[in-house]
């Protein structure tokens, strides 16, 4: 059995924050700013250039990679980190595009993230008219499947509701009809159990600052599976990608599998934090997580729904179909959750209302989540979020 009270060891949470966010930003974990500070200090400075080779920094992307492969049930080798997951969706989509020459649509959803439905479009204008990106609700993907759809692209659990598609059986029918499918994990991946393999996942992207914990502006993943990767043509075919980049040939050949979706030089700072906050997984048993995530997300929403009448629940009720959070409508949401910030319990706001709530069981207790619901139906029931101060819209929802 995991020990969740040893992985909540393992966190440095500001006294008094109950923290509902690590879905959008993860906090940080200990010894993760020992492990930046030796790559600065030790590796940089007094290795200079010579890190590269020294310190094992051109590895990195691939020796982390495979560290968050366990963890989305990819094998060693697959999975490569670099870049943002903006430009992974891009690559991922472009490349799928090209194993499939003689369609041309890509099939995706409108609960999907916006950035990767613009990163979409742009690839299509790039391609040419003939490319279009079709979207669907949520709930009518499965039936839309058709063999004109070239690759099917989706995010697993919808960023805002928290929906979960089903990924094994949405691979199969888009396999059958001729399609390839691009998975989104940037709400999976150290959510719930996840596994590319088994799924028979073709493409799979997410990022590692959200539930891996690696910091602000930590690197993305790119995870392509075997039987492809070879047969794969990089759309962004930077030096790194190369099969020799200090060949310096001028002409490019990619490497070897997934080493060829990497683009330029990777961000070693940001990669030894993620590197030292994935420690915190080492024991870990993610159904193990997925079950205490799931008595979390309970538990938070009887009480909420106990104590406040005004709150709609935005997720589905089945905690089967979401994935690790849980999220509520309300016209005032944006003041609501500022009135609850300032009350120490972070959540965040997501337009046009929608209050969400993360579970993140690696540092929530079930006395936190009962004490953030509490706190929440005391703002309700005194509308105390109706002070002025809560409703100056900042940068950053
Ligand atoms: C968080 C998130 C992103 C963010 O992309 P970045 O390029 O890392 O800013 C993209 N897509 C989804 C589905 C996300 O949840």
């Amino acid at each position: 059995m995991t020990d969740f009270n040893a992985t909540r060891a393992r966190f440095d949470l500001p006294e008094g924050v109950i923290y509902l966010d690590g879905n959008s930003l993860g906090p940080l974990p200990r010894g993760v700013a020992a492990r930046v500070a030796q790559a600065i200090t030790g590796e940089w400075g007094q290795m200079l250039i010579t890190g590269w080779n020294k310190a094992g920094w051109m590895d990195l992307p691939a020796r982390v990679g495979d560290r968050v492969g366990r963890l989305i049930g990819a094998a060693p080798g697959t999975v490569t980190m670099g870049d943002t997951l903006s430009i992974k969706v891009y690559q991922a989509l472009a490349s799928a595009l090209e194993l499939r020459p003689d369609r041309r649509v890509i099939l995706s959803d409108t609960g999907n993230f916006p950035s990767d439905l613009y990163m979409a479009d742009g690839l299509c204008r790039t391609l040419g008219p003939d490319y279009t990106l079709r979207t669907v609700a949520p709930e009518d993907v499965e039936a839309a499947i058709d063999e004109s759809i070239a690759v099917l692209m989706l995010t697993e659990v919808d960023y805002r509701t928290g929906r979960k598609h089903d990924m094994a059986s949405l691979i199969a029918r888009a396999h059958a009809a001729g399609a390839l499918v691009v998975w989104d994990l940037a709400h999976s991946a150290g959510a719930i159990p996840v596994d590319v393999t088994g799924a028979d996942a073709d493409f799979a992207v997410g990022c590692s600052y959200k539930y891996l914990n690696s910091g602000p502006g930590g690197p993305a993943f790119i995870y392509v599976a075997p039987r492809l990767a070879e047969a794969t043509r990089p759309a962004l075919s930077g030096w790194l990608g190369h099969e020799a980049p200090f060949a310096f040939d001028l002409d490019y050949r990619p490497g070897r599998g997934v080493e060829r979706m990497r683009v330029g030089t990777p961000p070693i700072l940001q990669l030894a934090a993620l590197d030292a906050a994935l420690d915190v997984w080492d024991g870990v048993d993610m159904q193990d997580l997925r079950a205490r995530s799931i008595e979390l997300q309970e538990s938070f929403l009887a009480r909420v729904e106990a104590g406040s009448r005004e709150l709609t629940l935005a997720s589905p009720r089945d905690p089967a179909l979401r994935g690790s959070q849980v999220s509520f409508r309300h016209p005032q949401g944006y003041a609501i959750i500022q009135a609850l910030i300032a009350e120490g319990v972070i959540g965040d706001f997501r337009a046009p209302d929608i209050l969400r709530f993360g579970f993140t069981p690696l540092y929530l207790s079930p006395e936190d989540v009962d004490e953030a619901a509490d706190r929440l139906c005391a703002i309700m029931a005194a509308r105390s979020w109706d002070r002025p101060q809560f409703h100056a819209r900042a940068k950053v929802t």
